[in-house]
């Protein structure tokens, strides 16, 4: 049966109607039975919507895509060790975020929505902003303050309605929890829809290792919405017989925001509330991520772990990244950081993916000031 379900009461509702969230508060997931024909799928265009029977969408006729995604998978070398790297950062609004973006409003053209309300530390407004200008869905982005200005100016240049919160990223997340009770609320954390598109760099990954599971996947873990995607279709993949086991996930946040990795760490029931300091991973600095528990879960169901890394492991390691031709934004390379403190504590051989999750032309101000401090 493909449906919604509360994670809290495990109350049901039916796909087709617009619920974001549970009448009890709750979180929603989405059950719903995937389809995947290998010959099928390997004709089809290299897009993400190769994985078409995989997706909850009714009717191909509300598909909203600019036939994204299937980035490639690039070998790099850190420290002689190899890693495959999905090349993320090269989605038509310069973040993954497309992935959840082109499902989740696809799914709003299903239902018949004409204005959805969206809070972002950047990336994700910009991917809602740009798939509501191609469907032709009104959209309000909100967004703090602090946000990088080529975000703003993206955000704004796809027609989108900008909202510039004062305070945290926190305080934005409260202003359009408001605002959702009259729009729909197109949101990367809350809506599960979004989860449907991320759930494909599973799909992509096991691919194009040539129908092959990674042993270990180095993922960021903020609002966590490509780690739990890839969780969702790892287990997806077991679950209809492809794969014997999902890859082992390793989490990144920056250190100075880590309320993940400190509940993992101290086996806390709840998500603690931390004191968040600046950080340049700015898109993964989430102090009270909705879905924190299910991030930990997934995590230790994969039987893998948390890291942390500091703002002068990210600097160093985005420098190297771009002296090697790849221009990244520093909240993607914090996810690299995490790689090369992940293989230094290497035993054995292992078959590694990571991910560039957003491009650095979203940065340049921060870029700027990084080059001020030198080498
Ligand atoms: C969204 C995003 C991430 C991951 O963030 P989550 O909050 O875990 O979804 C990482 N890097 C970039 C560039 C992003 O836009
Ligand atoms: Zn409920």
């Amino acid at each position: 049966m493909n449906q919604l379900i509360c994670v809290n009461c495990k109350k049901t509702y039916p796909l087709n109607e617009p619920f974001w969230r549970c009448a009890c508060g709750g979180l929603l997931d989405i059950q719903f039975e995937p389809f995947l024909d290998l010959k099928k799928v390997k004709r089809r265009n290299p897009s993400l919507w190769r994985y078409r029977e995989a997706i909850p969408i009714e009717n191909d006729a509300n598909i909203i895509s600019f036939n994204e995604g299937f980035t490639p998978l690039v070998p790099f070398q850190f420290d002689k060790i190899t890693v495959w790297i999905k090349q993320d950062y090269l989605f038509p609004t310069g973040s993954y975020k497309d992935r959840g973006a082109t499902v989740l409003i696809s799914k709003a053209m299903e239902l018949g929505i004409q204005s959805v309300v969206e809070d972002s530390s950047g990336n994700a407004g910009c991917a809602i902003a740009a798939y509501c200008a191609r469907a032709g869905i009104e959209c309000f982005i909100y967004v703090p303050e602090s946000t990088s200005p080529a975000k703003l100016a993206q955000i704004q240049m796809y027609g989108a309605k900008l909202k510039l919160i004062p305070g945290s990223r926190e305080d934005t997340a409260r202003a359009v929890l408001q605002a959702a009770q009259t729009h729909y609320y197109a949101s990367h954390s809350w809506n599960p829809f979004f989860f449907q598109g991320t759930k494909t760099f599973a799909y992509e990954v096991f691919e194009q290792l040539g129908w092959r599971v990674p042993d270990t996947i180095v993922l960021p873990a903020g609002n966590g919405t490509l780690l739990l995607g890839a969780a969702i279709g790892f287990n997806e993949l077991k679950t209809i017989g492809l794969i014997p086991d999902i890859p082992k996930i390793i989490a990144i946040q920056s250190e100075n925001c880590a309320p993940l990795f400190k509940a993992f760490q101290e086996n806390l029931p709840v998500i603690p509330t931390i004191n968040k300091l600046d950080t340049l991973a700015e898109g993964i600095a989430i102090a009270e991520p909705v879905r924190g528990r299910q991030i930990i879960d997934a995590v230790r169901q994969s039987r893998g772990s948390f890291l942390t890394v500091s703002d002068i492991e990210i600097e160093a390691s985005l420098k190297r990244l771009c002296r090697q031709g790849v221009y990244i934004e520093p909240t993607a390379a914090a996810t690299i950081a995490g790689v090369e403190k992940y293989i230094s504590n290497l035993t054995q051989d292992e078959l590694i993916v990571s991910v560039f999750t957003g491009h650095g032309l979203k940065s340049t101000e921060k870029m700027l000031k990084i080059l001020q401090h030198g080498d």
